[in-house]
């Protein structure tokens, strides 16, 4: 009999298993001795297993129940896709947040500079993305051209010194607190990845916009994954911005939705655990 186990429960029937192993009045049932045995069989269950452990409660309760050997394909899939990225520059999976930054002097190599073009617009001069995104910009905002949206590009890659003086500002404007809900410190924006954007108008109104309402329905099929979504401020840190997207790719963006109630950050954390765990 083949029982197939959620991720979760699978994991938490290897630790009932291993404890009760250790025990001489065993009282696990045939099932739970049968999953406990594929994970130790299956070593990459069992590193699943030791993964998840080490999650956030938060993270585990945002991962979708499922079966671990689908969640192991989709997983190996998303991570045959860093072969699309240059392997001479960040991961497209890196981890950067309030607490896991880059260094000051940290440039993508290979910026490419926005122009004005036909099929989206910019609303400054000084926008440039590293190729990977600017490249997936070109596909999404020609898919919203032909449903009749022109989407507005506001803000890309920023340097380090572009951010602590952005960072600086917002302090100035709305004091600490409030700017760091919505502002990063440098060092820390995902913006200097050169792998995200801010669409315009730069505010809660995009939301309701054209372009907004597009984005929000069909940037993930084009591998854009909203980073700072609503309701998740403990999570990432930020309030939600609802312009803000980073360049992952299509199967992360599948794989976020699918696994991690498609929040960015619970993929990202988890992705990172799983490469960094032997
Ligand atoms: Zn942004």
């Amino acid at each position: 009999m083949k029982k197939r186990n959620s991720i979760l429960l699978l994991s938490l029937v290897f630790i009932t298993f291993t404890a009760c192993a250790k025990s001489k009045s065993s009282t696990v049932k045939p099932a739970e001795v049968e999953a406990a045995r594929q994970a130790v069989l299956n070593p990459e269950i069992e590193k699943l297993n030791r993964v998840l452990v080490s999650m956030s409660p938060r993270c585990k309760a945002a991962i979708s129940n499922g079966d671990a050997e689908e969640f192991l394909a989709d997983l190996k899939k998303v991570l045959a896709t860093r072969s699309d990225f240059s392997n001479d520059d960040l991961s497209p999976f890196f981890l950067i947040d309030k607490t896991h930054k880059v260094s000051a002097d940290y440039e993508p190599k290979g910026l490419i500079h926005l122009e004005k073009n036909d099929l989206y617009a910019i609303n400054k001069n000084n926008l440039s993305l590293r190729p990977e995104a600017f490249n997936a910009l070109q596909v999404l905002a020609t898919a919203a051209k032909k449903d009749g949206v022109t989407l507005t590009v506001s803000s890309t890659y920023r340097s380090y010194d572009y951010q602590k003086n952005l960072f600086d500002y917002w302090v100035s404007v709305d004091g600490l607190e409030e700017a760091e809900r919505e502002s990063a410190r440098p060092g820390t924006s995902q913006h200097q990845l050169g792998m995200a954007l801010d669409f315009a108008p730069v505010d809660d109104a995009f939301d309701q916009t054209p372009g907004g309402k597009w984005v929000y329905e069909n940037a993930a099929k084009y591998g854009w994954s909203l980073s700072f979504p609503k309701g998740y401020e403990d999570v990432t840190g930020y309030r939600w911005e609802c312009w803000h997207f980073r360049y992952i790719g299509v199967e992360a963006c599948k794989f976020q939705k699918k696994w991690f109630s498609d929040v960015q950050q619970f993929m990202i954390e988890f992705i990172n655990c799983w490469l960094e765990t032997n």
